[in-house]
């Protein structure tokens, strides 16, 4: 008989039965992921390691009496998105892809690009439940301190200079529910989670053209410095430059070989802004900045990130891009790091959240140039890690990033990942390769 190598689950009790079986599983939703190449893992599993799909576990969604949203099952962000509003409300995440997971974005601790006015999803979190290695089901709560059976205090201190980043290197490990976020699925299975909601307000984009980054930056770093005294006004400020901008059809794309940052604002809050932030702008025109509705900003903004993948998938190579967050301080040196990257004769975009000093830079290489995107990306991790900065600010680490993200964890991090795999996962079997290996 063969081995099966990936297997699909139609309700919880499935995958109940199949974790009392101990196979070691990578258990995955949408496959969105830019860290784990689903599309050519061969080779970089374990060969008895099998895919556990969970995204055909039908979802449920419902409003709970406090108006926060629960999800069980799988639900896309879209969905969850469409269901609050729907009933007034509004979630406060929002990933770029929109067909991601919902409780797989808890396991990857995603953020996005309203971060900025809303903070992390680990901030949202109200209570989940997830499936231990013995398939019984637990519930843990925001609003508990973890308990653990050895001490986490010199990891917290360790943690403590990232407190303030989306995500730090490594999971917070502070309250009950950090068990489950940001650890990628390799202490137990998510089935179903209870996030905070607000109520909807309209919203509309404001979108300012800007030189290129390249040739001048300085209205760049002036809207960066501007913005963060409006974060109670603002929702997200985005960025994306012209060389992103230059995959959309031109019909799409609003400026001429310009770069764009955009906010996202309550409609009733777009004076303020205008009068108290955009009109006070030194390097930027009034005829630069206009408004965009929210829909055409979104298919705008998804638009890029996948015509990036497209591309790559194209020339047969694996996403070069960067994750990383640093902190105010050092925001202008790391836009410093990526000009002395656009000298290499390697094809590159920059785009990402803006606000949040939280940037993507993606190198575009003919298939030859792979190893040599890879020691630049590496010169950059180095650069990183001296700066206290986060390395892999969203997208996780995954498969392809542990190779970078091992210089960030000491020993007292490997120790407590050791500590975390003996107690959750006994037998291995919750994906085996993930960061928690290191
Ligand atoms: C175009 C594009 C834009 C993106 N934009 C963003 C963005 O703005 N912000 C962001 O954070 N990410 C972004 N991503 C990355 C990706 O969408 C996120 O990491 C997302 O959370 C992955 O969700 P998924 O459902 O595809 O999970 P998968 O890719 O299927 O799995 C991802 C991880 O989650 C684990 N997992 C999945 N389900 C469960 C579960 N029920 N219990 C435990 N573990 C589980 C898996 O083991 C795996 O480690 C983007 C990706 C693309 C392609």
């Amino acid at each position: 008989m063969t081995r099966e190598i990936s297997k699909s689950f139609y309700s919880f009790d499935e995958v109940k039965a199949h974790l009392k079986s101990g196979v070691p599983t990578l258990y995955h939703s949408s496959q969105t992921s830019t860290v784990i190449p689903f599309e050519k893992i061969q080779g970089l599993l374990n060969p008895s390691t099998v895919l556990g799909n969970l995204s055909t576990i039908k979802g449920h969604m419902e409003l709970t009496p406090e108006k926060n949203i629960s999800v069980s099952g799988f639900v896309t962000w879209k969905e969850a998105k469409e269901f609050c509003r729907a009933h007034g409300r509004e979630i406060m995440t929002s990933p770029t892809e929109e067909l991601a997971g919902v409780l797989s974005g808890i396991a990857t601790s995603c953020t996005g690009e309203r971060s900025f006015g809303f903070k992390n999803l680990r901030s949202q979190i109200v209570e989940l439940t997830y499936l231990d290695h013995e398939g019984c089901e637990h519930k843990l709560s925001a609003d508990k301190k973890l308990n653990l059976p050895f001490d986490l205090s010199s990891y917290q201190k360790d943690f403590s200079p990232y407190k303030n980043f989306k995500n730090a290197p490594y999971p917070r490990l502070e309250f009950e529910t950090d068990l489950m976020t940001g650890t990628e699925g390799q202490l137990g299975v998510i089935t179903s989670a209870v996030l905070k909601t607000i109520p909807y307000e309209e919203e509309t984009y404001l979108f300012i053209l800007l030189p290129r980054w390249e040739d001048n930056y300085e209205p760049h770093l002036e809207i960066y410095n501007a913005v963060q005294n409006f974060r109670d006004e603002i929702r997200a400020v985005e960025f994306i430059d012209s060389n992103s901008l230059s995959y959309l059809p031109s019909e799409k794309n609003p400026g001429k070989n310009q770069d764009a940052i955009f906010l996202e604002i309550r409609k009733k809050d777009f004076e303020k802004v205008y009068e108290e932030l955009l009109s006070k702008l030194t390097h930027s025109d009034e005829e630069t900045i206009f408004e965009m509705n929210p829909s055409k900003c979104r298919d705008l903004r998804m638009s890029v990130p996948r015509a990036i993948f497209e591309v790559n998938t194209r020339m047969g190579v694996t996403k070069k891009g960067t994750d990383v967050q640093v902190s105010s301080e050092r925001f202008k040196d790391l836009m410093d790091f990526y000009r002395s990257y656009t000298k290499l004769g390697v094809a590159y975009n920059l785009f990402g959240h803006f606000g949040d000093a939280h940037l993507h830079f993606n190198f575009m290489p003919t298939p030859d140039k792979n190893d040599f995107c890879n020691e630049q990306l590496e010169r950059l991790y180095h650069q990183v890690l001296s700066w206290h900065g986060s390395p892999f600010a969203e997208h996780g680490i995954g498969l392809l990033k542990k190779k970078f993200i091992a210089p960030f964890f000491s020993e007292t991090e490997k120790q407590v990942f050791r500590q975390l795999k003996k107690q959750f996962d006994p037998k291995g079997q919750f994906f085996p390769e993930g960061f928690m290996s290191c």
